[in-house]
């Protein structure tokens, strides 16, 4: 039964699938000493992804800064080493702000997206001296209040709201854009313009680069007004490959209605494999000609005099982490099982996006005492559900091929979830425990963990 069965084998980082194949039983220990589902983290993985991003800027002599989206996880580590790289970071809130600030990163190197954002965020920002990226022309008006109230100036960015996507809720449209403008070049004492912003959805390099083109003659039309942005913000959404190439294409012909536990279906799934990914789609974008323009984006920037900023999330992220359940019990179904793990659907966020998280979770099976009789190797098909009583709790209705049917005991790690899945939704609902972070560290002679933080534990 499980022979043509649709399976999305997952890449894993080499150093991680080496950890989990030499040191299972720390890992069976880690599950089983915390009690709860686990998230480890990889910030050395992090730190090489804000490298690539780097070296694409150096090598099409952009300059350019990085500011992390520190919304897509709330781990402790990853905001540390942001701030040890030496890149910003991208808040939205007052609790990300001072996360950041812990961190260790300077308030000049935050960013504050996000729109109307509360006064209170707005002090925080101008007494920090962060950038904020001013998003209505109410909002920036409560800006210039705050920058007198504080006797400072503010560093804004403008953002615009995408071309291209004119259903957007964010960004100033054309003619907000120009009053914002009006508003700066008459309040020069409070507001600083360094530079226009945008974030677009979806993940295609030219649509970016054509925005930055638009974004570019904002500058001039800008500069003709005595203002002197140097700054084109691209925000974020650098595509992420879970999964390689040719699984992907196999995986979305093969797969069926029947495939998933109660024939569910789904609207649509994150694109887990892109052909340009994280720095290479950078690349594109900089090497990109926006529509409208005669030469790379790159040489514009470098023409006018312009910096770069960008503000990936989940691209450095990739590899960055992966989460361990462990199986509570099995329940046949005929041709296939479900699988009830310790935690809930919760805290793999893709469930709350009414879609599913499809890369394969990998077995490690509970090592077997010499007093038991040796496991059946036989396929078997499961299905992975949450330990709450809710029937749509489901962390995966997809039916996943495993080599041997699970048992309690046993783990499933999903791969590469530090990306958005881990916590952006998690909630302790049913008083379960919400799963820790743990920080591990593989260049050593034996990896190492220690706790990110510990408030994430339900009631410490
Ligand atoms: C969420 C967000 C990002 C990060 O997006 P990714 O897809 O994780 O790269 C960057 N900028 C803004 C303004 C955002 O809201």
């Amino acid at each position: 039964m499980v022979s043509d069965v649709p399976r999305l084998p997952a890449l894993w980082d080499p150093a991680q699938r080496a950890f989990m194949d030499r040191h299972a039983a720390t890992i069976h220990e880690l599950a089983s000493g915390f009690d709860a589902p686990l998230h480890l983290l990889f910030p050395e993985r992090f730190a090489r992804n804000v490298a690539a991003f780097q070296r694409t800027l150096a090598e099409r002599r952009v300059t350019g800064r990085i500011y992390y989206a520190k919304k897509a996880n709330k781990a402790r580590c990853f905001a540390r080493a942001a701030a040890e790289t030496g890149i910003g970071i991208d808040v939205a809130s007052a609790g990300e702000f001072g996360e950041a600030l812990m961190a260790g990163v300077r308030g000049a190197d935050i960013g504050v997206s996000g729109p109307e954002k509360a006064s209170d965020l707005l002090r925080l920002a101008v007494h920090h001296d962060a950038l904020v990226a001013v998003d209505s022309v109410d909002e920036l008006d409560r800006l210039v209040a705050v920058g007198r109230q504080c006797g400072r100036v503010a560093r804004v960015l403008l953002r615009m709201e995408p071309a291209a996507q004119r259903s957007s809720r964010f960004g100033l449209n054309p003619a907000s854009f120009d009053s914002a403008l009006a508003l700066c070049a008459s309040n020069r004492s409070t507001l600083s313009l360094e530079g226009l912003s945008f974030h677009l959805s979806g993940y295609g390099a030219q649509a970016r680069c054509d925005q930055a083109g638009v974004a570019v003659r904002a500058c001039m039309s800008a500069r003709a007004l005595d203002l002197a942005p140097g700054t084109i913000d691209i925000g974020g959404g650098f595509a992420m490959s879970y999964a390689a190439a040719c699984d992907w294409a196999a995986f979305q012909t093969n797969h069926r209605p029947d495939d998933y536990h109660a024939n569910k279906t789904f609207d649509g799934f994150y694109p887990y494999h892109s052909a340009c990914t994280g720095a290479q789609m950078l690349d594109a974008i900089l090497t990109g000609i926006p529509d409208g323009d005669s030469k790379p984006l790159a040489d514009s920037l470098r023409e006018h005099g312009l910096q770069l900023m960008l503000e990936p999330g989940r691209a450095l992220l990739d590899q960055a982490g992966f989460t361990v359940f462990t199986v509570q019990g099995v329940k046949d179904r005929g041709d296939y099982g479900i699988a009830t793990v310790n935690g809930t659907s919760f805290s793999v966020s893709e469930q709350w996006f009414a879609s599913e998280f499809l890369p394969d979770p990998e077995l490690l099976t509970a090592p077997n005492e010499p007093s038991e009789p040796p496991r059946m190797r036989a396929p078997y098909r499961a299905c992975v559900g949450g330990a709450s009583c809710l029937d749509s709790d489901m962390v995966t209705w997809r039916k996943v091929a495993f080599a041997q049917r699970p048992e309690a005991g046993d783990l499933l790690l999903y791969p590469n979830t530090a990306g958005y899945q881990m916590d952006s939704n998690e909630s302790p609902f049913h008083e379960l425990p919400l799963p820790p972070k743990l920080v591990v560290t593989l260049d050593g002679a034996r990896p190492r963990w220690r706790v990110d933080r510990l408030s994430t534990l339900s009631g410490a």
